[in-house]
């Protein structure tokens, strides 16, 4: 018996009731916890998915303000990923070609982060302009980068200032940002009304239809608010005066879409891809209630699988430990309830974690180097996208006999 909340959907208001994943209360996934917090006590939020029966826009229930999730301390620089700036880079190549973009050209982007995409639009000598909620990453943006970035949170008001001040864009990038906004209705309309009567926007975000065919449930964190299909983003879009004319599927994030939308009356001509992938989400029940139902009770087998292969490996008396310390490990370990009574400890590239600890589970995150030193049984792979990586990475662990468990689409030893 699952206590439904009281909430309603963030697009049309209808009361939500169908639950897609319930993965308990857990602490918000980025939050990692200081060594001298070590002992301290933690918040916990109930963290529940649910789907609209009306509009379709996968969600999680609506019970706190997007401020506090946003904290200046946890700053993520794009920069830092080099594959994230290579596909930034044929992106400005790609959109300014497509759409004979020339110095004449305005470019906004929404969520700039620190200038790592606008930065090749403004070697094209276009105007730009970022703008950007976290201050931190701005202040580097304006500064160092020089890229022209506005500390706001945009939306239909923030999108008319700015069209007004001389910004009507040509072009609109929002990347991975969609699925992160509260109010997803307000967010939108901003774009409606910075575009130029012509002008394209373009989103990216993790595509829903990946999630549910391939179990990827662990993707479910605080952070975000939607999960998007195009059945319900266009229907969004739409009632906010866009229109989508165009989809790409794309390879970011564990499978992501592309979406480019213009003023309704603009003239851009519909591709045949936007009615592919319409098909797509429809053959995958995506329009219908079952598929997400079905996906709520393979979110529980998943969880007795995980636990059924790791308490017979502790019964052996087996030595696990676990690689990386992504914000969907968290979601995971959290929610099996597996930490040191499972695992001994977990390892990270990034130095920025070692010495840190799991939010919840409050394993150690150590430098990779550890697992030599403990040459466990076993490793278990929380970024189960990079697990080929991983494990060419940690190959030699193979000389004392360790292996691998991936825990996603199902558990397994590899
Ligand atoms: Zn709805």
């Amino acid at each position: 018996m699952t206590f439904h909340p009281s909430s309603k959907c963030r697009h049309c208001g209808t009361d939500l009731d169908l639950l897609v994943a319930d993965l308990g209360a857990t602490p918000v996934s980025n939050d990692y916890i200081l060594a001298a917090d070590r002992f301290a006590p933690e918040r916990h939020y109930p963290l529940r998915a649910y789907c609209c029966r009306t509009c379709r826009l996968v969600q999680l229930e609506d019970f706190k303000k997007a401020d506090e999730l946003f904290r200046e301390d946890y700053a993520y620089f794009s920069s830092v990923s080099s594959s994230w700036v290579a596909h930034a880079s044929q992106y400005a190549d790609a959109m300014s070609k497509r759409f004979g973009l020339s110095s004449t050209s305005t470019i906004v982007e929404v969520a700039s982060n620190d200038g790592y995409l606008l930065q090749f639009f403004k070697a094209k000598s276009m105007q730009v302009l970022g703008v950007e909620p976290c201050k931190s990453v701005a202040d580097y943006a304006n500064h160092e980068k020089g890229i022209n970035t506005r500390i706001e949170f945009f939306g239909e008001e923030v999108g008319r200032k700015l069209a007004a001040e001389g910004y009507q864009a040509d072009l609109t990038a929002a990347n991975n940002v969609l699925a992160h906004v509260p109010d997803i209705n307000d967010f939108v309309a901003g774009f409606r009304e910075i575009l130029k009567p012509e002008g394209v926007a373009t989103f990216e975000f993790p595509h829903l239809l990946n999630m549910i065919a391939l179990n990827q449930f662990d993707t479910i964190y605080h952070e975000h608010f939607s999960y998007l299909s195009l059945i319900a983003t266009k229907r969004i879009l739409a009632s906010q005066g866009l229109r989508v004319f165009d989809v790409e599927e794309i390879n970011t994030h564990g499978g992501s879409l592309r979406l480019f939308a213009c003023r309704a009356d603009a003239a851009h001509p519909e591709s045949p891809s936007v009615a592919a992938v319409m098909a797509k989400e429809e053959a995958a029940g995506l329009g219908e209630d079952a598929v997400y139902a079905s996906f709520a009770a393979r979110v529980v087998e998943t969880k007795w699988k995980l636990l059924e292969l790791l308490i017979d490996l502790k019964r052996q008396g087996k030595k696990i430990v676990g690689y990386g310390a992504p914000a969907k490990g968290n979601t995971l370990l959290n929610f099996c309830g597996v930490g040191h009574d499972f695992l001994d400890f977990t390892v990270d590239k990034s130095p920025q974690k070692q010495g840190m600890f799991l939010p919840g589970t409050r394993l150690d995150i150590l430098a990779p180097e550890a697992i030599d030193a403990a040459r466990p049984d076993y490793i278990l792979i929380l970024p189960w996208n990079i697990k080929d990586e991983v494990m060419e990475q940690l190959s030699h662990v193979r000389d004392w006999g360790c292996q691998f468990i991936v825990p996603i689409p199902v558990p397994a030893v590899i």
